[in-house]
């Protein structure tokens, strides 16, 4: 079968197609023929080595977004059966420490994840254990569940686990074209809040709008979080939901009521920003991390999903897994709107 193999770090052109062996199931493991598999910031990441900050082990087969269909269990496995529609969850960890049994498995000291140091999904089949694979809800498609995968868990985790987001508030979202952002739209408009959102040109603004939020703000004129605080008559926004770091949080804060709460996930335009702790306190705002998300969490998202209670992920491009290097370039223009997939 056929992967694409990243053998050492680079640009695009290290991504190359390759045979290689069938994997086969051990003990409490599946085979799952992958229909479809995200492309993610973080595979781009993976691949430029980015301050070795993710351990990549080489060679890998990146990617692990992965909707499909299992093909084959070994021993150990019931519940889940040849032909089932499944999303493979990309945390591996060993199930039985009590950070696991919290839910917590990123603190487990058996943590890997798919496509970083466990093989990943630019791929035609993948194994895995069962206890990873989620049965699909009948109408969620297989892109709809790549597409959708670690991005809503994210913005679940951090909209409701770590920002306590309740019905009514005001919600900033920046960049509402990245995968996060459409995620956080979506969930944050299914909670009944109002949803601002940034966006950096006229084509992804309206999309923004398509896609129900009641503002589209341009991020790239000095001065939007000033915008952004008109749109609320003065007050200011209760909850910013961020993964663009530097470039996006002094506006943002300024676009903050006062007790307001701005939580991110990532910091893709770059890790430091200057602070006023003065204005911190005196205004009460608190800033929130929030990483990944719980098993329950993911569980919730694909009901949710399948009841048609929230919108599916705005959808960029479906590419065959030769092109897995022009789908990371699409990724790393920006010029996309939603989430790009590979369909091996
Ligand atoms: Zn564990």
């Amino acid at each position: 079968m056929r992967a694409v193999v990243m053998r050492e770090h680079g640009g695009p052109e290290v991504l190359r197609v390759e045979e290689v062996s069938e994997p086969a199931p051990g003990y409490g493991e599946a085979v799952v023929r992958v229909a479809a598999v995200a492309v993610n910031r973080l595979d781009l990441w993976v691949r430029e080595d980015v301050g070795h900050a993710y351990g990549a082990t080489l060679p890998i087969v990146p990617g692990y977004d992965v909707a499909g269909e299992v093909v084959e269990v070994g021993e150990g496995v019931d519940g889940i059966a040849a032909g089932d529609p499944v999303y493979v969850h990309y945390d591996f960890s060993c199930g039985r420490c009590p950070y696991c049994l919290e839910g917590d498995e990123a603190a487990c000291a058996e943590y890997g994840v798919m496509g970083v140091n466990r093989p990943g999904g630019y791929v035609e089949r993948i194994v895995a254990p069962a206890r990873n694979l989620f049965a699909l809800p009948e109408p969620v498609s297989f892109e709809t569940a790549a597409a959708a995968g670690s991005v809503y868990l994210t913005a679940y985790h951090m909209l409701f686990a770590r920002a306590g987001l309740e019905a009514g508030e005001t919600v900033l979202v920046t960049a509402a074209g990245s995968g996060v952002g459409g995620a956080a739209i979506a969930l944050a408009r299914f909670a009944g809040a109002r949803v601002i959102a940034t966006a950096s040109s006229a084509e992804k603004r309206e999309r923004a709008l398509d896609a129900g939020v009641d503002h589209a703000v341009d991020y790239t004129q000095p001065g939007w979080g000033q915008d952004v605080r008109r749109l609320t008559g003065g007050r200011g926004v209760d909850l910013v939901v961020d993964h663009v770091g530097a470039a996006a949080v002094p506006e943002a804060l300024t676009a903050l009521a006062n007790t307001g709460r701005i939580v991110f996930c990532g910091a893709s335009s770059g890790p430091r920003v200057e602070l006023d702790l003065i204005d911190l306190f005196a205004r009460q705002i608190s800033l929130i991390g929030s990483s990944d998300g719980s098993r329950r969490e993911l569980w919730e998202v694909f009901r949710l999903l399948g009841e048609g209670l929230i919108d599916p992920p705005a959808i960029e491009a479906v590419l065959p897994l030769h092109e897995a290097a022009k789908a990371q370039e699409l990724l790393a223009t920006r010029a996309h709107y939603g989430r790009v997939l590979l369909a091996p």
